[in-house]
């Protein structure tokens, strides 16, 4: 299975879903925020009026992208933090005393809180703490191709829940959930729990990964709290966003000097978050998308078929956009006018039976090629990936999987390096 062949001059990054690089235009627009641009947003005087007007301009065309007020956006130091933030921000609101909001006034009942089972591991070790803090969780099954099971998802909710987190869309297989039907069916359930005097119910999406293919519009998708990050946009590694719905209450999960309307204290990353929002702006760019969703699009499909031709037993981990395109109409995301998908399209994730998938992966690394064997993030541990497990992967196939994630720099030939060159 292995013939030796001639490693390409350049390394073939095929792992776009761990990390992006840092886009040209992106780090020419924080250049002057990490030089003579260097003021604290807070002082009052010329160079932190410098600093503070660049905040405020991201964040304005951050909000504007996504149809929010630039009072929604709390800017943090990346996806988890932003993930972290929602999570325990409402937990803990609803818990505490004296603010005037009390979910059950008359109940000494733990609140509780619902993810699905493929959540990022910021979610659901998150969801682990605070079930040892005495909040009560549960874990939405998904489907073979990992798609929620709203079903499932109705049958958790009880009087006492208060928050939902489904991903909008997820880092090892691709899957674009729901997220619009499920916020539909909320904002209605809601009506009813607050005419039974009951806490609505608060939905969040972490969007990380959807935010280079997706339409990230808050009212369309119908969340009240959102996460993104910029790392996997092109943007400045430990840079994001969490959006929080007006009339949405969190408690911080770092105080001090009260910046980002007191949920987030501590001076501002001012070149990251200028940095965000230029990666962002460029990520959610229609036109821009648009070609770059096609042009992946046809690399997905491509990669998938030869894959399964060349590769005996290879099993495609996630939906089949090939296959889904047929059946179109209970499909909910339109990436652009003309494609209707329910994977990104920059995600291929195999089971290569009996082959070791670190081995793999680093036999190819030996070739100059990147990719990886679960989420980037779990590395260091030897546990299968959740995410397999749950789509009812065996232990042994989730071991034996590989993702490959595209980007900006793919191209065809890179396909047929790694199909022909070294398969
Ligand atoms: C990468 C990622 C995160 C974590 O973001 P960081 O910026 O690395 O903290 C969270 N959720 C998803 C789906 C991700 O892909």
């Amino acid at each position: 299975m292995f013939p030796k062949i001639k490693k390409p001059k350049n390394l073939i990054y095929l792992d776009h879903a761990a990390t992006t690089p840092l886009d040209t235009v992106v780090k020419k627009a924080m250049e002057p925020f990490l030089g003579e641009k260097f003021g604290n947003p807070s002082s009052l005087y010329e160079k932190g009026r410098e600093a503070r007007a660049a905040i405020d301009e991201s964040r304005m065309t951050i909000a504007r992208l996504i149809g929010a007020r630039p009072s929604e956006i709390i800017f943090t130091a990346g996806g988890t933090e932003s993930v972290n933030l929602a999570i325990f921000g409402v937990a803990r609101f609803a818990n505490s005393v004296g603010n005037g909001f009390k979910p059950f006034p008359t109940r000494k009942i733990a609140p509780h809180l619902i993810a699905s089972a493929i959540e990022h591991h910021c979610v659901l070790n998150s969801f682990q703490a605070l079930a040892e803090e005495g909040f009560k969780t549960t874990l939405a099954p998904v489907d073979g191709d990992g798609f929620i099971n709203i079903d499932k998802l109705k049958a958790a909710v009880r009087p006492e829940t208060i928050f939902i987190s489904v991903m909008l869309a997820n880092n090892e297989i691709g899957t674009i959930q729901p997220v619009i039907e499920i916020g539909k069916w909320l904002r209605g359930l809601n009506h009813q729990r607050l005419a039974n005097h009951l806490s609505p119910i608060l939905f969040h999406t972490d969007a990380c990964q959807a935010a280079g293919s997706l339409d990230l519009n808050v009212d369309r998708l119908g969340v009240d709290l959102m996460s993104v990050n910029g790392s996997k946009i092109y943007g400045p590694k430990q840079t994001g966003f969490l959006y929080v719905r007006s009339g949405v209450y969190l408690k911080p999960l770092i105080y001090g000097g009260g910046q980002e309307a007191g949920l987030r204290s501590g001076t501002e990353n001012v070149a990251g978050i200028v940095g965000l929002a230029k990666a962002f702006e460029r990520a959610q760019d229609e036109k821009l998308r648009n070609l770059e969703i096609r042009k992946l699009g046809h690399l997905q499909g491509y990669l998938i078929k030869e894959i399964k031709k060349k590769i005996k037993g290879a099993l495609l981990n996630g939906p089949d956009n090939l296959k889904l395109e047929v059946n179109s109409q209970n499909n909910n995301y339109k990436s652009s006018a003309d494609t209707v998908i329910r994977r990104l399209p920059n995600n291929v994730n195999f089971t290569f039976k009996g082959v070791e998938g670190e081995s793999l992966m680093l036999y190819l690394d030996s070739y100059g090629i990147a990719v990886s064997t679960a989420s980037a993030c779990s590395t260091g541990t030897t546990d299968p990936s959740h995410v397999l497990l749950a789509i009812g992967r065996s232990p042994d196939e989730a071991k034996s999987s590989i993702r490959f994630s595209l980007g900006k720099t793919t191209t065809k030939k890179d396909w047929d390096y790694l199909i022909y060159g070294v398969a």
